[in-house]
Order: C-alpha cells, then structure tokens, then sequence
C-alpha cells in the first residue's frame, strides 16, 4: 500500500508518526473522507474546498491547490487499485517541541493521506439503523472538520454499548447532528435538518441531499428542531460520506414511524444512487 507523506509516496511500514507531532500532542490539524465509487472519486472538489477552509479556520496553511489534492487522492486510489472504498487526508500544524502556541513560520504542516477499500453498507442502507441520543458536549467550532474528536469518539463508543449504529447530539434540547454524521427528519412529507451553523459540520452527504430535494421539488426546512419533534417524526435519517442516506428506524428505543425505512428516504435513497451511476458513467 503507498501512502502520501508530505510530497513523497512510501509503503505503510515506511509511515513515521513523531512524538512532537502536533496532531498526537493537540489534535492539532484538519482532516476529510472522501469516498471512491468504482474507482473514481465522489464529489472530491467539494471535500477538498471544505479541506482549504477547515484548515484556514485553524490558520494553516496548506502548500497544495484544490486541483492539486484531488490528483493526490487519485493517484493514491489507483495506485492501490482502490474501487469502492474511502481515501483519508489529514494536515497536522507539524512537527515541534510540544508547546500551545504556534510554531514558527519554518514549521511545515505535515500531511498525511492515504486510500482504504471499503464496502458500501448495503445492510444498513436497507435496513435501517437504530441510534442513542447523547448530550452535545463539543466545542462551538464544530464547522470544523478538526481531529479532535474526543466528544465524538465517547458519544460513539456510548452508542455502541447500547447496540445503537450511531449516536445523535442534543444541545439545549436541540437536534443538532450525528458523531459522524447529519440528522435528517420528515414531518408531512417536508425534510427538516439543522441549519449549517458553527454546531455542526456542514457535509457534503448533507449538500447532496439538499441538491436533490431542490431538483425534486420536495420541501425543505434548514431549522432548528427539539428532541422531542425528532421522537414525533415521520422519517428519520443521517446522512455521511460512509454511510450515505442511512435510515433511522429506532431513537432511544423508540421506533420511528412504523419502524422501517420511510418513503421519502427510500426515494432520496434512489436519487443518490443515480449520483453514483452518473460517476460511474463519466
Ligand atoms: N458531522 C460530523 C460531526 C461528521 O464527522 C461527519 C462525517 N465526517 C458528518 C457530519 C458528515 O459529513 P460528510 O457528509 O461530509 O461525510
């Protein structure tokens, strides 16, 4: 397997983490998923525009352009003959003797990217899955896609020991989104989802989505909504570059509408694959 190092390609065993590596000290550094259909990257300029802004919303940066980071994953998702399966970059303030504040301007960031296969979840997608809420303790800056993950990785694991596929925040009784993902509600037939704010990350599953519904005519509503109208929906589900248009058929226990996969997500379900299809064909 070839990774990317900084400008360099190097086998696995070859890949060196330093201790003053400033994303093992701090989780210091921006990172994205994108995922590889059939060989080709999905929606790669997106991942890599949101990439530029996370890292400049932490003030690095980045040597590479757009253009530049899609080649990088191309060549890494052909080089190791990746058809379906998900390539993963991640830029870390660099390498320097561990104190809070920057280090100076000779520091490079350091870059890391490698392509993983991975299956599509074809039995979660067409049965549905059931989550845990859990209080949302992060930071406000969740429009960053940063690796401090600690509240996400505790609220995930809190999930998983509830046999629960995912686990949705609430902060102040809000719905704001998934660990890993964005929460989607159908009420008479109009689709509900929390408005891309600084509480959540604004995925590029989720813009997918809200293309869809425009070019279908379904109703949308990027509002705020409560735990209690997420429990009352008809439909439920959470969106994510791994996960696609999951289904939600169970909330804390609770089943949501008749406990199986809505209408409507069926049908979004459907346009997303015709996304996939139209990659496939270019
Ligand atoms: N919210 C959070 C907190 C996430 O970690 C993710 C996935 N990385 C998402 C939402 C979904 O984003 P995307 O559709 O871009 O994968």
């Amino acid at each position: 397997t070839t990774y990317f190092n900084n400008g360099t390609y190097l086998e696995k065993e070859n890949m060196n983490v330093s201790i003053d590596d400033r994303g093992y000290y701090f989780g210091d550094g921006v990172y994205e998923v994108i995922r590889v259909y059939g060989g080709k990257l999905y929606t790669a300029e997106e991942h890599f525009t949101r990439f530029l802004q996370s890292a400049k919303k932490i003030r690095i940066d980045l040597p590479y352009s757009i253009q530049e980071f899609i080649q990088i994953a191309e060549k890494l998702a052909s080089e190791n003959e990746i058809q379906d399966g998900n390539v993963y970059i991640q830029v870390t303030r660099g390498v320097a003797p561990r104190m809070h504040n920057f280090p100076g301007e000779q520091i490079e960031p350091m870059i890391t990217a490698y392509a993983i296969e991975n299956l599509r979840p074809f039995t979660k997608l067409e049965s549905g899955v059931a989550v845990k809420t859990v209080e949302d303790i992060r930071w406000l800056r969740c429009d960053i896609k940063s690796l401090n993950l600690l509240a996400n990785v505790l609220a995930k694991q809190e999930a998983a020991e509830a046999s629960c596929a995912e686990a949705v925040f609430v902060r102040d009784g809000i719905v704001t989104e998934g660990s890993s993902s964005n929460i989607f509600g159908v009420k008479d037939g109009i689709l509900y989802t929390h408005p891309a704010t600084n509480l959540i990350l604004n995925g590029i599953t989720r813009r997918v989505v809200l293309k869809s519904c425009a070019l279908e005519s379904i109703g949308v509503i990027e509002e705020t909504f409560t735990l209690d109208e997420l429990y009352k929906m008809d439909e439920v589900f959470l969106t994510s570059t791994t996960s696609e248009i999951t289904p939600i058929i169970s909330i804390d226990g609770r089943e949501v509408g008749n406990g199986e996969p809505g209408r409507l997500t069926v049908r979004l379900q459907s346009v997303f694959e015709q996304t996939i299809k139209q990659l496939e064909q270019e």
